[in-house]
């Protein structure tokens, strides 16, 4: 803290202003969480300062016979969380572990069948702005009625479209996947079948969702959702494909890896082992519910009626004609509760406008808040969508919400 203030007074302001605006927000973004001071002291030590290309000894570099311990810790206690044949942990984030795995078991222009980005898909599962959706060509599935996915349909499209890869996982859904369908779809039209778990990959390693390795061929994930751990990206695979998932990853896709994120992965999977992730990982998901079954007393739409993770999605349109996720947004934002417009099945609004919000209980539920704060929270969102253009209104919801972080206080 007093060297960077003295080299360098901006930034050091900048930090702890960010601090204290994660310590004085409630955080319901769904992809975030905070990490445990282990993590974040790992990810700033002096393992930035080493280049390590390759894998642990089979490097490109001298020096490297600590750094290698490092990475091959965090690849054991990766294999071991998730019952993996094989781990990668060096993809600086989850696009880029989704990159590599692309790389590695397709040509330009195969066929990939993912979740469609509007219905709760992401960006590198084949939308046509980003990688997967450019160099590839990209055939979706979606949701039914009931906002839960069309196993059926995925399946008809699959015999029709033949894909290379067969996607499963999501940035925005709310129910148990059924991997069998999507394994038993990949196996009948010969494609290789990936899980994105990202947004789910602390649950399935707590055992409170769904593992999805035994399932599939690959499966990739961010470390910094439910997982608990610092910024970046991991792929676990079955043995058969390891030398060809690695290759894509180096030289692939990435030069160095970031060793010091690699330490703080390797804590975090630690934390992730011990029992207290269990509990941790429990209560996420009855947060999650809880702040569900409140909001629908509340007249809010949740998409499939409820949620068996740490999101939800909320449709708007119940809740006034002229309330978008934008302006639910702005407003949530203006009263220190920290949302993300998002697209909802049957969208009317364009990707900037929305109709809906999500919502998910990570990091509060990091913060030690349980199921009676839940029901505080839906009653102040409530509040906030009723008169979303109301300052006063606003303003109290704050002086409330001031109130509660300072009952659940963050890095003591
Ligand atoms: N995959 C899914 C399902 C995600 O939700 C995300 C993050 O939003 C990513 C991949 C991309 O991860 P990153 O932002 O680390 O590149």
């Amino acid at each position: 803290g007093q060297q960077l203030l003295g080299t360098d007074p901006e930034i050091a302001a900048l930090i702890a202003e960010e601090t204290k605006r994660q310590s004085n927000h409630l955080e319901l973004i769904a992809s975030e969480n905070f990490v445990s001071p282990a993590v974040l002291e790992a990810m700033g030590s002096s393992l930035t300062n080493k280049y390590a290309e390759g894998l642990p000894g089979k490097r490109y570099y001298g020096g490297c016979e600590v750094v290698d311990k490092v990475e091959q810790l965090a690849i054991d206690r990766a294999k071991q969380l998730f019952g993996a044949d094989h781990a990668n942990v060096q993809p600086h984030s989850g696009a880029t572990a989704n990159a590599a795995v692309y790389l590695a078991f397709l040509k330009p222009g195969d066929t990939v069948l993912g979740l469609d980005l509007s219905q709760g898909g992401h960006l590198t599962h084949g939308s046509p702005v980003n990688f997967s959706g450019l160099n590839y060509r990209a055939v979706h599935y979606g949701v039914d009625d009931n906002g839960l996915i069309d196993y059926a349909r995925m399946r008809e499209i699959a015999r029709k479209e033949k894909p290379k890869l067969i996607i499963a996982g999501y940035s925005a859904y709310s129910r148990v996947l059924d991997y069998q369908q999507f394994a038993d779809a990949a196996k009948e039209v010969g494609a290789i079948f990936m899980v994105d778990m990202a947004h789910f990959a602390g649950l399935a390693a707590a055992g409170v969702y769904p593992n999805p390795v035994p399932f599939a061929d690959v499966v990739t994930t961010t470390t910094h959702k439910t997982l608990r751990g610092p910024r970046g990206g991991l792929i676990l695979c079955k043995a058969e494909h390891a030398k060809a998932v690695d290759k894509a990853m180096f030289p692939g896709t990435q030069g160095g890896p970031l060793e010091h994120v690699i330490a703080a992965k390797a804590v975090a999977f630690l934390e992730a082992l011990r029992p207290e992730f269990k509990d941790y990982c429990v209560q996420v998901v009855k947060n999650a519910q809880a702040m569900a079954a409140q909001l629908v007393l509340h007249g809010v739409h949740v998409v499939s009626g409820g949620t068996d993770n740490h999101l939800m999605l909320c449709d708007l349109r119940t809740k006034g004609a002229t309330l978008t996720g934008k302006l639910a947004e702005n407003a949530l934002d203006k009263a220190g509760i920290t949302v993300n417009k998002n697209t909802v099945p049957k969208e009317t609004q364009s990707p900037f406008v929305t109709s809906g919000i999500r919502i998910g209980t990570p990091a509060v539920t990091t913060r030690g808040m349980r199921e009676p704060e839940m029901v505080r929270i839906a009653g102040l969102i409530d509040r906030v969508l009723s008169a979303p253009e109301d300052g006063a209104v606003l303003e109290a919801v704050k002086r409330e919400v001031h109130a509660m972080t300072a009952e659940f206080p963050l890095y003591l």
